[in-house]
């Protein structure tokens, strides 16, 4: 579309969706197609679910926008909800995963100056991705995404992921570093999962060297790893904990959130947002989460990704193009021996959407409250697609 009005920041797929219920969306010509992405973990509930739905519109037959001068009983509710289910005691309220990964790195900082650190540095990982604000591109560790904006900002120190001896090394030659940030699951850099060992290490030595662990979870977050968070598979807590992608499911909405002493650091003045936590999105949260509760969907997630993996396993297993089989609940990709991309637009023709990352992984994002016979569906689906497209000879 040479005459689009809009910057060229995508390389979109040809096809728009008029509509779309559950796990089934519809394109402005009639076409089905079965959701395996849910606009990238977004909406884990589905399309048009009726709760969601129901809050949406009633809430804004009744008041969208106030603003956080006044109290917001809607927001209230909602950060009690989020803060139990996360086991957090605080949350703030922003619009995106960016943005609270944002406040995640100036709780970091306001830590560190406590701390009597001059020019705190943060942690941050190979190959993660924390957003596109100019911090959170810098925190991120993909050059693609950092080029062309540098100066980058100042204060990150990068270190190879699930190596905790690296991460001992930096702690023992630098008395700088205030935080940790890092993703139970790398969503962008490949379904690359933390090892136990990996995250379990850096809450001890964020506990030895006193500094804040801050797992992000906008990806993993909201039930898509089959617990509400990911981290909720061990025995321990971050100090920081921030959130967005399916915490609405497709209304704007991001939370950082905190416990202990790290839930103490904001004071009036350091951190604000016009329209974090609206009643409108406040209420959209909740509805999100008392669904994700009342419906066991956690449980579903763990159980219907199992079932998932172990259908591609029996498709694929035999495969030497499979490399690996990665990621937890219904947050899946399928690593394949060589650059996969052009699966994507197959799928679209077959009416399956899908996603490639990291250049050579298929990744799986169903709404969680995909049914079992649709994730069969699903897996069969585009196990065929890959098994054709694997003994097809390349064109040209
Ligand atoms: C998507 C994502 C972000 C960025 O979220 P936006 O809402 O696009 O700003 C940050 N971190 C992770 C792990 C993500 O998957």
């Amino acid at each position: 579309m040479a005459d689009s009005a809009l910057m060229h920041t995508y390389g979109r797929l040809p096809v728009a969706f008029a509509s779309g219920k559950g796990v089934w969306l519809t394109d402005t010509e009639g076409k089905q197609y079965l959701d395996g992405i849910s606009g990238i973990a977004v909406c884990g509930l589905g399309h048009a679910h009726p709760a969601v739905t129901e809050a949406l519109c009633q809430q804004a037959g009744t008041l969208v926008h106030t603003s956080n001068l006044y109290q917001i009983p809607h927001q209230e509710a909602a950060g009690q909800k989020l803060t139990q289910l996360a086991g957090m005691d605080r949350v703030f309220f922003c619009n995106s995963g960016a943005e609270a990964n944002e406040g995640a790195i100036k709780l970091g900082r306001l830590h560190g100056h406590q701390k009597g650190i001059d020019k705190p540095q943060i942690l941050v990982m190979e190959n993660a991705f924390h957003g596109r604000t100019l911090a959170t591109l810098t925190a991120t560790g993909n050059r693609k995404v950092q080029a062309g904006f540098e100066p980058l900002v100042s204060g990150f120190i990068r270190c190879a992921y699930n190596d905790l001896e690296a991460v001992k090394n930096i702690l023992q030659s630098r008395q700088d570093v205030a935080a940790i940030l890092v993703e139970p699951i790398q969503g962008e850099g490949g379904l690359q999962s933390a090892s136990e060992e990996f995250l379990t290490g850096l809450r001890q030595l964020c506990d030895e060297h006193q500094l804040l662990l801050m797992l992000d979870e906008v990806q993993t977050g909201n039930g898509r790893t089959g617990h509400y968070f990911a981290y909720q598979a061990y025995d321990w807590k971050p100090d920081v904990l921030t959130t967005a992608k399916g915490l609405g499911n497709g209304f704007p909405i991001g939370a950082v959130m905190a416990q202990g002493q790290a839930a103490e650091l904001f004071q009036p003045g350091h951190h604000g947002s016009t329209y974090g936590g609206t009643p409108l999105g406040s209420a959209v949260v909740k509805a999100v989460l008392e669904t994700l509760e009342r419906d066991n969907l956690c449980q579903q997630a763990a159980r219907i990704g199992e079932r998932m993996q172990a259908r591609i396993q029996k498709h694929l297993g035999g495969l030497d193009a499979l490399v690996s089989l990665r990621g937890r609940g219904l947050m899946l990709g399928i690593e394949l021996d060589r650059p996969c991309a052009e699966l994507v637009g197959l799928a679209l023709e077959a009416g399956l959407l899908i996603n490639v990352t990291a250049g050579s992984v298929v990744r799986l994002l169903p709404p969680l409250i995909i049914s079992e016979s649709e994730a069969d569906q699903l897996v069969d689906q585009l196990c065929e697609l890959i098994k054709d497209w694997l003994n097809t000879p390349p064109t040209s």
